[in-house]
């Protein structure tokens, strides 16, 4: 299939909204992908302004391709996808997660709640492209439901499986800044629920975003930082605009790094389950392996791609995993990055603790990180990667993994050099014991894709 006939991303389509994706996109691609599911189909939306204009899209498709809709309102990514695992034969989420207002996106589940995988994705565009979804007669066109329950029931699922208690006797102190995004209908609720004194910041759903920007990154996150001193609490909570990442601020207003919380939260299943299988993405950090060896655990790395991960952790029947971004997946709940769980789990690790964030974070294996991008144009992606591994092959004995992009092992640090799926960039990523190698390495990987790209 030619790359002009390409809609999906790594998960699925994001656009700018009445741009490419108009009412008329959303429903026939809604109508290619209800004609592979003809099931029940759950439908649900951040809250971006250009999202109740696409979800009615949605549904309509869905409806004419002769699947039956549950509208389950405005809710989290994860809230949609566990809802499907539980009840439904496939899902459809319409956000754009992290991106700024004016984009919206959609993305299509498989009945586990799991991101659909890259045949369907295919035969749905042959669908769209070159063939036509069904349009099914009158008398089978499908039904509208509305499920308002989901919300609580996802909620007090994932206390289920704290020891609530605990947290509640701890009387935590937490700020959440939700953004503005759909974390404002789940988070300050769990916190609630969690006998926690809560703050909340941006927790008035707006999809003019007008709080902050929606992704979770350090600058978007001062008002937050400043707040968790001010007030001394425990811990700061952020998530981005769909409410699957999960970034924590400690009680001193740093802010910690997603492969921290990673590490974190894995030490702690990994201690509670006497091991198991911990699934995350080639790009991670070498501190999810050394626990992993303490604790009796065993990883699986995948190509980069939350939905990569969630589907290699259900076929193994893995324990944890999740991405340096702040997402993590429990599979034994959701098949995807869900935000819930992990603030349930990481308040729970500090009751239990009875540790400060910041000394538990201290107490992780400490590596230095250095991250570089560089353009590079599409068609000569292919050509430095394949230059660059032959170079390493033949020049040198460092070991290469070839998972995604090229990624190569040193005694002392790894440098990934890998294309990115939706711009004209080469991202360079190095990670070693001390910032100076991490520096180093990440200027040789960026000084390798010069040499071949023109
Ligand atoms: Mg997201």
């Amino acid at each position: 299939m030619s790359d002009k006939k390409r809609l999906f991303g790594t998960f699925g389509v994001r656009r700018t909204a009445n741009d490419v994706l108009t009412p008329e996109f959303a429903s026939r691609l809604a109508a290619c992908y209800g004609t592979q599911i003809k099931g029940t189909v759950a439908v649900g939306g951040d809250p971006r302004t250009s999202t109740p204009m696409l979800k009615e899209a949605v549904k309509a498709g869905l409806l004419s391709s002769g699947c039956d809709v549950v509208d389950l309102g405005i809710l989290p990514t994860p809230g949609v996808q566990y809802a499907v695992r539980k009840y439904y034969d496939g899902g459809v989420m319409i956000t754009a997660s992290h991106n700024p207002p004016q984009y919206n996106g959609l993305k299509f589940l498989d009945e586990f709640g799991i991101g659909i995988p890259d045949e369907m994705d295919f035969a749905i565009e042959k669908l769209y492209f070159d063939e036509e979804p069904d349009r099914v007669p009158f008398n089978e066109i499908g039904q509208i439901y509305h499920n308002d329950k989901i919300i609580d029931e996802y909620v007090d699922e994932a206390i289920s499986k704290v020891d609530a208690e605990a947290i509640r006797d701890a009387k935590l102190k937490v700020v959440v800044d939700c953004g503005c995004g759909a974390g404002s209908y789940t988070a300050p609720y769990l916190l609630r629920k969690l006998g926690c004194e809560v703050t909340t910041l941006n927790s008035q759903a707006d999809g003019f975003f007008p709080g902050r920007d929606p992704e979770p990154i350090e600058e978007n996150l001062q008002e937050l930082i400043k707040v968790v001193k001010e007030l001394g609490a425990d811990i700061g909570l952020a998530h981005d605009g769909d409410a699957d990442r999960t970034i924590c601020i400690d009680e001193k207003g740093n802010f910690v790094l997603g492969d921290k919380t990673f590490t974190l939260v894995e030490k702690q299943m990994l201690k509670e389950n006497d091991g198991g299988i911990i699934v995350t993405t080639v790009a991670t950090s070498q501190a999810i392996y050394d626990i992993a060896e303490e604790y009796n655990g065993e990883v699986i790395a995948t190509a980069v791609g939350d939905l990569l991960v969630a589907r290699k952790l259900k076929d193994e029947d893995g324990l944890f995993g999740g991405e340096e971004n702040g997402g993590l997946i429990f599979p034994d709940f959701v098949y995807g990055r869900d935000a819930v769980m992990t603030v349930a789990k990481i308040l729970e690790i500090l009751a239990k603790e009875k540790k400060p964030l910041s000394q538990l974070v201290s107490e992780l294996p400490v590596y230095y990180a250095k991250k570089m991008k560089i353009e590079c144009s599409d068609d000569q992606k292919e050509f430095v990667m394949s230059s660059i591994a032959e170079e390493i092959q033949n020049t040198t004995d460092f070991e290469l993994d070839l998972t995604d992009g090229v990624k190569i092992l040193k005694d002392d640090g790894w440098v990934i050099i890998r294309p990115s799926g939706t711009e004209p960039i080469f991202r360079c990523f190095a990670e070693c014991d001390s910032q100076e190698k991490a520096d180093e390495m990440t200027a040789w990987g960026i000084g390798l894709i010069k040499k071949y790209k023109k």
